[in-house]
């Protein structure tokens, strides 16, 4: 394998955004570098990537390493396969396989995180120190790893015109005759939103994975390595083509549409709302910038107030994402201003509850029988942060959101 740390790339956006930012580094650049890498075998990468959907049936039983210096991610997970599991960077026996020429993009978050002076934790490390571990995970004479750094942000603090950024340099990536699939390495803070995105506008059969860690960089035992080879070895899966996007985590495998982080803390952090299914993509938007859209997220909760709607609306939101209860449930009062903005703009109906479907089922006025009814549209099985992604790409790019939604059942 080797190695190019080569920042051919950076979206002009990015550049003076990221410059903006005060607290936030902006992206090294790095001339072009290579390096030839050691063998290191890694059975376990093998192991639980030949069959990257098989997940457990049910995400939330799944084996969750804790975040702990002295334990092994991959050694506790959910069984994917009947091999033995070691640590990727750590094993000996066979290489992994992956072919191909895969570019790493990488925007920040945990995996390229250290430690700073005070304890805090802050994105420091370029995307070429971040495939470093991987030295001889992989057969150097079959695959060639590309590196570019786009930016070094928490994905908390990641705006619209940042997702734009990564959107536009993943398609440009896709576009090289010369690429097989892309990697990006990500925050997990919002890692489900740039997922959707992504794989919202992918017009490539070429696969894509987001990866990230739980912990950071510095970390005595960080978890960032085994999750980069295996989104590495997810992309270059020729079964992976043409089903877009995808979160490789902790040994599993997710489909973009309905992933979402289930734990602040366990290793094994993403979960997705699709069970074994693999999820319905609609045909892929034409890119359109999404940084000028703005769709806000209103949590129901009983006795909610009916101008938590209007004050977004007057405030600009061209489309509500209304997070009820249940199967998609909201109070009165929400409900008359849900109903009044349905009229106006797309209203979305989520709910707060991690799995199943949203479902208009019951009546009433907050009931999304009768939300329905008024126009709302159902989110299906995604929750509002990818909800809200979705609802922005359908206005951003003059798309009628029923349609876009109605795959997300
Ligand atoms: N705050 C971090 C981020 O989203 C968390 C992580 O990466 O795990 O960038």
């Amino acid at each position: 394998m080797y190695l190019y740390a080569d920042d051919g790339f950076l979206p002009s956006a990015f550049v003076s955004h990221t410059q903006k930012r005060g607290n936030m580094h902006t992206p090294t650049l790095r001339r072009s570098a290579r390096a030839s890498l050691a063998l290191i075998a890694s059975a376990c990468l093998l192991a639980s990537c030949q069959n990257p959907d098989n997940r457990p049936a049910d995400e939330t039983s799944a084996a969750t390493p804790e975040s702990s210096a002295s334990h092994s991610p991959t050694s506790s997970g959910p069984a994917t396969t009947e091999a033995t599991k070691t640590s990727a960077t750590e094993s000996e026996g066979p290489r992994a396989t992956a072919e191909g020429h895969v570019v790493v993009l990488s925007t920040g978050g945990t995996i390229a995180s250290t430690h700073d002076k005070t304890g805090a934790v802050v994105p420091t490390v370029t995307g070429s120190k971040l495939v470093e571990p991987l030295s001889g995970t992989f057969d150097s004479d079959k695959l060639t790893l590309e590196v570019k750094d786009i930016a070094k942000l928490d994905s908390s603090a990641m705006t619209l015109d940042d997702t734009d950024s990564i959107i536009t340099a993943v398609h440009k990536e896709l576009q090289r005759k010369d690429v097989d699939g892309v990697v990006v390495t990500h925050g997990t803070d919002s890692m489900e939103e740039t997922a959707i995105a992504v794989d919202t506008f992918q017009d490539s059969e070429k696969p894509v994975a987001l990866t990230g860690a739980m912990r950071p960089f510095d970390d005595p035992n960080p978890d960032g390595p085994d999750n980069l080879a295996l989104a590495v070895k997810t992309v270059t899966d020729p079964a992976n083509r043409g089903r877009g996007t995808f979160i490789a985590f902790a040994d599993h495998v997710i489909p973009a549409r309905g992933a979402f982080k289930s734990d602040t803390s366990k290793a094994d952090g993403f979960a997705n709302n699709n069970g074994e299914k693999q999820p319905q993509r609609p045909k892929a938007l034409k890119f359109k910038p999404l940084g000028n859209t703005r769709v806000d997220i209103i949590a129901a909760y009983p006795g909610a107030p009916a101008d938590l709607i209007q004050r977004s609306l007057d405030s600009g939101a061209e489309g509500i994402v209304i997070e009820g209860m249940g199967a998609g449930n909201i109070g009165d009062e929400l409900a008359q201003a849900a109903q009044a903005a349905a009229k106006k703009v797309p209203v979305v109906l989520t709910t707060r509850v991690d799995h199943g479907p949203v479902e208009g089922i019951y009546g009433g006025a907050g009931g999304g029988a009768t939300l329905a009814d008024a126009g709302v549209i159902s989110s299906g099985t995604l929750r509002a942060p990818q909800a809200r992604m979705l609802l922005a790409a359908a206005i951003t790019t003059g798309t009628d959101a029923e349609d876009l939604f109605a795959h997300a059942e």
